[in-house]
Order: C-alpha cells, then sequence, then structure tokens
C-alpha cells in the first residue's frame, strides 16, 4: 500500500507530492499525460498573484490583502468564500519564497497589454520550466511518478478513500494508497460534459489548454459523496483567434485588440460595451459572451491607426482597404457591417484618446455604447480577427475546508481524501476570474494538501 497518492501532475499535484516528500511521506503522482505533455494547464501559466505590503524582489509598489480581497469581490460578484479566499491571499505572500527553494526563478513583468507588475510575479520561462522544476525536485526528494496513467475510478466507502484504478498502456491497474489528494484539474477537456452544460454551443468552444482534464477524478469524487460546488457553466473563458487548435492552443491565441475597436457577430452586429473598462479586467468575460452569440463567432476590426496598440498577433489579421472588403473577406453581409461601422462612426465623440486609462473617448447614443477608447474606424487598411470562446478551466469543482479537506454531503471532511487546485478552486471561484489567481490557489491549497496528507499518514 501506497502512503499518499497524489493524482494529477500540473502545479496543485506538483506542489502537494513535494510538501508530503518533505515530510517523509512516500508519495506515488499519477499524471495521464505522457512525459513530453506532463503538467496540465499549468504549464501554460506565466505568473502567480500576491499580496505584499511594500515593494519585493520582482513585485512593483504594495498590493495589500484587503485590497487583492476587494479585487477578488469584484470579478466574484461576492460568490467566494472569504474564508479561504483570505487564506489563500495570505498564503501568497511568501509563496515565492518557497517556489524559489524548489527551483522556480521569477522575472518582471514583461511589456504588453496586461499592466502586471505590481500584483503578479512572472515565472522565468514560464509554466513549462516551473513544471519542469518541480518535477526535478519531486524525483530528487523520491516522489514515485507514473505517467499515462489515467485514473477512471475511485474507490471510497463512507467518504474514506481505499483505492484507485488506472489505465495505462490499455492495461488496468489497481493501486491503494491511505491518503489520496486530488489535483486532477477542472472537466475543461470533456467536450461531452461541456455540452451538457452548455448545449450544442459548447461545440464550437476552443480548449486552451490541455487535453487531459478531463474531469473524471471530479466526477468520481462526487459519486462517492463529496459536496459539489459551484455551477457547471461557470469557467474562465476568453476570446481567441477562431483559427486556433481545439486543444493547447496556449497564451499565445489570444487577442488583444478588443478594446481597441469594435466587435461584432456573424450578424455584422455589436453586441458589448468593447471599452466597458480596462483590458486585464475585462478580458475574461469575451469567452462567455461570444457563447451567447449566433454560432458562437465573432469578429474584432480595427483600423490602421490602432494596430501597433496590441501585443502582435499568432495569426496574421485578414485586412482590407474598405469595410465591404472587409466584411467580405471575413464572411459578413458587407451592408450589414458598414451600416453597424457607420453608426458607430456617427456616434464617436471627440476626446483625448489614451488606452492606459479609462478616457473620455466614448460614443453617444449608441446602443451598445462604446465607454471609452472610442476612435472613428476610418483609416484603411482595416483588419479582422475571428474569435471564438477559449475555455481556460471549469469552477465546477468539490467543498473543501482550509485544511483542503474533501467535505462530504453532511458537511463532515472526508478523514483521507484532501483537493487542491482547478478540482476546488470554485471555492473561490464562484464566476469570475483574477488573473494569476489560479496558480495561487493550486500552490496555496497543495502545499496544505500535501503537508496535511503526510501528517496524517505519519500519525
Ligand atoms: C493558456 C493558459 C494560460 C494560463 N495562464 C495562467 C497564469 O498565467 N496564471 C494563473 O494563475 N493561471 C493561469 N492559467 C490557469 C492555470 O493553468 C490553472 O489555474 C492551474 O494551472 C491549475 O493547476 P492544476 O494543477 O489544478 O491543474 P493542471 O495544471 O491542469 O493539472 C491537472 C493535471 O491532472 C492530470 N489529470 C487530469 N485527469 C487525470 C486523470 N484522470 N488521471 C491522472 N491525471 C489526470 C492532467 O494531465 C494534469 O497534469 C492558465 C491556463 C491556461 C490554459
Amino acid at each position: 500500500m501506497e502512503d499518499v497518492l497524489v493524482i494529477g501532475g500540473g502545479n496543485a499535484a506538483l506542489c502537494a507530492a513535494i510538501s508530503a516528500a518533505e515530510l517523509g511521506a512516500r508519495v506515488l503522482l499519477l499524471e495521464c499525460a505522457p512525459k513530453d505533455f506532463r503538467g496540465g494547464n499549468s504549464r501554460h501559466t506565466r505568473n502567480i498573484r500576491c499580496m505584499h505590503d511594500t515593494p519585493v524582489d520582482v513585485l512593483t509598489d504594495a498590493y495589500p490583502e484587503d485590497e487583492y480581497f476587494d479585487d477578488l469581490l469584484r470579478v466574484t460578484g461576492g460568490e467566494t468564500d472569504e474564508h479561504l479566499a483570505r487564506l489563500t491571499i495570505r498564503s501568497s505572500s511568501d509563496v515565492r519564497a518557497w517556489m524559489a527553494a524548489r527551483g522556480v526563478h521569477f522575472q518582471r513583468a514583461l511589456s504588453g497589454t496586461l499592466q502586471l507588475s505590481r500584483t503578479n510575479a512572472f515565472f522565468l520561462g514560464g509554466g513549462k520550466a516551473l513544471v519542469n522544476a518541480y518535477y526535478r525536485t519531486a524525483e530528487r526528494l523520491g516522489v514515485r511518478i507514473v505517467y499515462e496513467a489515467d485514473v477512471r475510478k475511485l474507490e471510497m466507502t463512507d467518504g474514506r478513500f481505499l483505492a484507485a484504478s488506472y489505465v495505462k498502456n490499455g492495461e488496468a491497474q489497481r493501486v491503494e494508497a491511505r491518503v489520496l489528494v486530488a489535483a486532477a484539474g477542472g472537466f475543461e477537456s470533456n467536450l461531452r460534459w461541456l455540452r451538457e452544460a452548455w448545449g450544442p454551443a459548447a461545440d464550437n468552444f476552443l480548449v486552451r489548454g490541455t487535453p487531459y482534464n478531463m474531469g473524471w477524478v471530479l466526477r468520481e469524487l462526487i459519486d462517492g459523496g463529496a459536496q459539489m460546488i459551484g455551477d457547471p457553466t461557470q469557467c474562465h473563458a476568453i476570446a481567441i483567434d477562431a483559427r486556433s487548435p481545439k486543444f493547447d492552443g496556449g497564451i499565445v491565441t489570444r487577442l488583444d485588440s478588443i478594446t481597441l475597436g469594435i466587435v461584432v457577430n456573424k450578424n455584422g452586429d455589436r453586441f458589448y460595451d468593447e471599452g466597458e473598462d480596462l483590458w486585464p479586467k475585462r478580458y475574461a468575460i469575451w469567452g462567455r459572451l461570444i457563447a451567447q452569440q449566433p454560432d458562437q463567432i465573432a469578429y474584432s476590426i480595427v483600423d490602421a491607426k490602432m494596430q501597433r496598440r496590441f501585443m502582435p498577433s499568432v495569426y496574421p489579421p485578414i485586412e482590407a482597404n474598405t469595410i465591404p472588403e472587409l466584411a467580405l473577406a471575413l464572411g459578413l453581409d458587407p451592408h450589414a457591417l458598414k451600416k453597424t461601422v457607420d453608426e458607430y462612426n456617427l456616434a464617436v465623440e471627440a476626446g483625448t484618446f489614451d488606452h492606459t486609462i479609462l478616457d473620455d473617448c466614448k460614443t453617444h447614443y449608441l446602443t451598445p455604447p462604446k465607454s471609452h477608447w472610442a476612435q472613428h474606424l476610418d483609416t484603411p487598411p482595416y483588419w479582422g480577427y475571428p474569435l471564438r470562446p477559449g475555455i481556460t478551466f471549469t469552477y465546477l469543482g468539490v467543498k473543501v475546508n482550509e485544511h483542503a479537506r474533501v467535505l462530504l454531503q453532511d458537511g463532515v471532511p472526508s478523514p483521507n481524501v484532501f483537493a487542491a487546485g482547478e478540482i476546488m478552486a470554485g471555492n473561490i471561484l464562484g464566476k469570475g476570474y483574477l488573473g494569476g489567481i489560479g496558480m495561487t490557489i493550486g500552490t496555496t491549497f497543495g502545499r496544505i494538501a500535501g503537508e496535511g496528507a503526510a501528517r496524517y499518514v505519519m500519525a
């Protein structure tokens, strides 16, 4: 029998495995991806959101606990567990030292559209370097790692974990362990489950990260008596280039042109205020907005004045010298798009353009309005980008307490099941998103779960 079984191979699982092994537990980690694709969504990440009261290492200025929490309250509309959220925020203050001691290097924020130098510490080499460093550390500590181990079944009695079964190379294996840390992500790669939640619209979603987060472990925990938290339609989803691959396109497929022009649906109609707020506070709503449009497709349109003001796109823009020509190139009705652009141009009021603040360039008597950065679309060449909802991760998960223990239907914590990362992020993220908090949640609860699991087996 194993001491600690960790299911998952991303940030949360690795933090748990390392923490448990450091306390002397024998740890087995099952990762369903092959070695080359290990690390789940974590290998796509760039940064972690941290609180700090003064400028520290790569972080500028200060980002105190209350401001962090207020930001979280705003994006979630209050749908967060304050106790768990504050615990996560507080633990983020010393997290970089812990990470650095286990091989993660940091760098200052790079230039780009997200002004995060105060709030987010960036990983040198990105999430892939972070994941590789953690695997090296885990191996050095004696953690046994099995790749291509797809866990499909958990045996649980009265909320107590007994054993897991996984498939490797087509063969079923069974492993017993004294304690389980479930860190196998959400269900965002499971197109059938997404369809259950979203209906046929889900067929047009693209998955930004790993294809391996199928939610099998989450489902088994729920069936085994764990309390569920969150709404299956709640997720982090952004606008990405519609030409991106179905899975694993990663960070580069995101498009940051939205606030600088207009966005129309397949009928050529605008459907939301592109200038509602600063981009870092709004980018994460656009996936859901596009998901609600016909055929889940939209188009971002900018003119020559704005083309150097956003991060270069990985796919080339579709270019034309007139709006009707652009419409034809995008497959839109030229009359409809021209009408939309003409109405928009008529509504734009003169102001002083400043993309770094909520400026006074707005539309007048237009529905929906554009509240900031409204500029005439009048300077060719015009660029268009097709957009699809790009799902990052889902929020439906299992309920946990501050010890990362999974709560059962009656509210009592399971004696030996812990959860960390996306699989329990819904405790803190009822909806909305705060850039970098995914890694904060996974690191915090991964560490707590790993330490708790080790203490359980040592007791
Ligand atoms: C493109 C992109 C960019 C992102 N950027 C950031 C960022 O900069 N900062 C941030 O905070 N967050 C970011 N996120 C979100 C972040 O990736 C997640 O919040 C975080 O990585 C979750 O960690 P995790 O360990 O819970 O899940 P993951 O890292 O996804 O790990 C889940 C693991 O479980 C394994 N697994 C799944 N099912 C099974 C099974 N049945 N059996 C065995 N193993 C299984 C998977 O293979 C994977 O290794 C980004 C996500 C994406 C997709």
